[in-house]
């Protein structure tokens, strides 16, 4: 008797972890997230894959990074790309974040910079960085995005924070010239909003918050545009290179590839690639948006402002009101996927809102999601060849602030695999030109024999972040 295998689900699973399973799906539904309810429908795509083709070079990966790579190798360099997306367009991070825009890139701040790589390099890296943010912001003003250019606020959480974040303002006037300022408590609960929590509060004027789905999909029209194609339902299962040809599998045939470019961001399977296997460490976020506040609890919040904010806690908050009055709220989640769905993951939110402000405490949620950030050994994004002998390039490890510099590292990307990075000092800089390593222990030994005990540490970690933040 003939027996087939049933089609995948297309149903959107709660519990993937990419740790654990080996693609994120095939087809999936997207997450139920505010964004995608309020996006509208996605623009028109080019159909799973649905025979073998040969092409020059693929994407792996739809979201803002794929993108955006797909857009400059069209736009700049003449290279229609193909898309491969496992599940529907901007499936992952990019129709789930917060759609905080910082000029940033990884996690660590411009002081973290300079005790790194000393206070030249960390010069040089500003001035990528803020060159990719200023690039971001004239995409907002062009994309239908809702977009609110009014900087961003880090928000001191605890009294003793109010001295880091002076330190922080000095750095950034002083060292990288920006405008930043420090608020009082009274200053920054007058001009933003009553948040309780706050101490005080550091304003930078750089920061743009978008709706990221819609920004991504601006990204994807306009790729499509100038040639590019975008296949969801795409997943790719397996990889053999042969003789320099990369032969990708997907369900509905084999892509045979000149190039690849990796942009799977925390959604990148262990299986995928040796070259990435235990060099990302995929981190869960969550975020809930509420129903929108009536205009007593406007005033009763004192909001005037929709500038975003994060608190200065480790296990950071990031909050912002949106467009229709809602607000969103995220912070850390589980550590894996199967526990993703614990109720004591959203009442860390809705807890947080509760003290934040009281008075839209019990307050209905209408959205709750999370999603799996990329984290790299050193919080720093790669934008990197990892082995000159292979044709395989990533952009990859933003560490949960990428929503901005992903569209700056897709035109970087798309610039090393168009083969045009030689002559440039700017892939002198560590982000391009330092690779991914394996976890280390205690700062000391670098091996990926410590890779399957990454998420005890992360248990351990979350516990010891958590008695300094709050205790
Ligand atoms: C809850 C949450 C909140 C966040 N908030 C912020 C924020 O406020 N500010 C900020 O700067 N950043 C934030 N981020 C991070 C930000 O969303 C991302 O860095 C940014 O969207 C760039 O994502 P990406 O394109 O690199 O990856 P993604 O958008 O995750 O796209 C990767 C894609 O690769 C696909 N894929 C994986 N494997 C395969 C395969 N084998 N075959 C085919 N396709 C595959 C996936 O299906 C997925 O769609 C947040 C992330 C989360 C989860």
């Amino acid at each position: 008797m003939l027996t087939s295998s049933p089609p995948p689900s297309t149903r959107y699973d709660p519990q993937y972890d990419p740790l654990v399973a080996k693609t994120p799906g095939a087809g999936r539904d997207y997450a139920p997230t505010y964004w995608v309810a309020s996006a509208g429908p996605a623009p028109q795509d080019d159909g799973p894959i649905q025979n073998d083709i040969d092409v020059d070079v693929a994407i792996i990966g739809s979201g803002s990074t794929g993108m955006s790579t797909a857009l400059y190798l069209a736009q700049e360099h003449g290279i229609a790309a193909v898309v491969l997306e496992a599940n529907q367009t901007a499936w992952g991070c990019s129709s789930r974040s917060g759609g905080q825009g910082q000029n940033a890139s990884g996690r660590l701040t411009r002081s973290q910079w300079i005790d790194r790589w000393g206070i030249d390099t960390a010069k040089k890296l500003d001035t990528e960085i803020r060159t990719g943010f200023e690039n971001f912001k004239a995409l907002t003003r062009e994309f239908h995005c809702d977009a609110h250019d009014g900087g961003h606020l880090y928000v001191a959480h605890r009294p003793e924070k109010v001295a880091y974040l002076q330190e922080q303002t000095r750095v950034r006037r002083d060292i990288f010239g920006y405008q930043a300022k420090m608020l009082s408590k009274e200053e920054f609960q007058e001009q933003f909003c009553d948040e309780r929590d706050a101490q005080g509060a550091m304003w930078e004027p750089d920061g743009v918050g978008v709706h990221p789905l819609k920004f991504t999909f601006e990204l994807m029209r306009k790729a499509r545009s100038l040639g590019a194609k975008v296949h969801p339902a795409s997943p790719v299962q397996g990889w053999q290179t042969i003789n320099g040809i990369h032969h990708l599998q997907t369900p509905g045939g084999v892509v045979r590839a000149k190039r690849v470019a990796v942009c799977t961001g925390g959604y990148t399977g262990q299986q995928m690639t040796p070259l990435l296997k235990n060099k990302i460490l995929p981190i869960l976020s969550n975020s809930v948006v509420t129903r929108p506040l009536t205009d007593a609890e406007i005033q009763a919040t004192n909001f005037r402002s929709q500038t975003f904010m994060t608190d200065t806690r480790t296990l950071r908050f990031y909050y912002r009101l949106l467009n229709d009055n809602r607000l969103q709220l995220g912070s850390r989640s589980s550590i894996t996927g199967a526990d993703a769905q614990d109720p004591q993951h959203l009442k860390l939110l809705t807890d947080a809102i509760a003290r934040k402000f009281p008075p839209l405490a019990g307050i209905q949620i209408d959205y709750s999601w999370w999603g799996w950030v990329d984290v790299s050994h050193d919080m720093m994004p790669r934008i990197a060849r990892p082995d000159p002998l292979q044709t395989v390039w990533h952009a990859v490890g933003y560490g949960g602030n990428g929503v901005a510099f992903s569209t700056w590292a897709g035109k970087r990307l798309a610039q090393r695999v168009a083969g045009k990075d030689s002559d440039h000092a700017v892939f002198n800089l560590p982000i391009y030109n330092s690779a991914l390593q394996y976890p280390n222990l205690f700062n000391v030994v670098r091996s990926e024999a410590f890779a399957p005990f990454r998420r005890f540490g992360q248990y351990f970690l979350y516990k010891w972040y958590w008695m300094q933040d709050e205790l």
